[in-house]
């Protein structure tokens, strides 16, 4: 006979002979997702009886997660924001820190129209509609599948938002009150130093920022003046030691009011601006 406790248990040693951070955890969640469990529901059966077929595709997500496959593309989702978002390869996988941008423009989203600039899975738009009361809003991404995982997103959430191919603003020609971006800014040397996780299964296209990391922040500062209206602000998440830049860069756009905020463990992680009611102007 086969129980769950022992599936548990042959998950958990797979995981940590393959060195998978966390795998003891992950080998909880995956055996979580599996067989439709919650932690009550283990603890009050971990004895339960389960099939050899069950077994199986339960080794078979250990066996992914053992290759260093992300665990959210194995089970297909995250949850950011409280609300739970797909996502496949393809798609950066949504990062709790960048609630702390989600939460930064939700003070000021209420009634507003707003642009994501690379929105990839549409986690941060999506919250900003979702929660915030925002009017309207329009995400834009270079990729396909992301474009397919944030309209699906919309449409679970039960929010309405127009997700459309742009690079950048090249395909945008309106104006909006917030412009929103988590946009690639890691430098192009550094990818081959991250995680397994992230640079082997997530989108490089998604995470290359160019030579400095900078690239994509200097230009959407330099579509502002077209792009954002009077009084308009902007938010960007950034890389810890990005603060001081991507400020210069608001700067020489003409934003005031430009401040950084840093995350739970009190890294620079968001740079935000506004735009008077004459733009260039500062704002009063
Ligand atoms: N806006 C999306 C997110 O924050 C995608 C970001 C990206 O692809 N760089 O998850």
């Amino acid at each position: 006979m086969i129980t769950l406790q022992d599936a548990l248990q042959k998950g958990k040693k797979v995981l940590k002979d393959n060195n998978i951070d966390n795998g003891e955890y992950d080998a909880w969640l995956l055996l979580a997702f599996c067989f439709e469990l919650n932690r009550a529901a283990y603890l009050a059966n971990p004895l339960k009886e389960i099939f050899q077929d069950d077994l199986d595709a339960y080794m078979d997500l250990i066996g992914k997660r053992s290759k260093h496959i992300p665990l959210q593309y194995i089970t297909g989702e995250q949850e950011f924001m409280g609300l739970n978002f797909q996502v496949k390869e393809g798609v950066l996988i949504p990062r709790q820190d960048t609630e702390i941008l989600v939460m930064e423009a939700l003070k000021v989203s209420k009634d507003k129209e707003i642009l994501d600039i690379c929105s990839g899975s549409g986690c941060i738009l999506l919250s900003l509609l979702k929660l915030g009361g925002a009017r309207s809003g329009l995400g834009a991404d270079i990729s396909e599948t992301a474009l397919l995982v944030s309209r699906e997103n919309a449409k679970k959430l039960g929010v309405t938002a127009e997700f459309i191919k742009s690079d950048i603003y090249s395909q945008i020609d309106k104006t909006y009150d917030i412009i929103v971006s988590n946009p690639p800014y890691i430098p192009t040397n550094i990818i081959p130093t991250l995680m397994e996780e992230v640079k082997e299964y997530e989108p490089t296209i998604a995470l290359d920022g160019k030579e400095d990391g900078l690239y994509f922040y200097r230009e959407i500062c330099k579509g502002l003046k077209d792009h954002l209206n009077p009084g308009g602000y902007v938010f960007f998440e950034i890389g810890y030691d990005q603060g001081k830049a991507v400020m210069e860069l608001l700067t020489e756009a003409g934003m005031s009011n430009i401040c950084i905020i840093k995350d739970l463990a009190g890294l620079d992680r968001v740079v935000t601006g506004r735009w008077n009611e004459k733009k260039g102007e500062p704002f009063t």
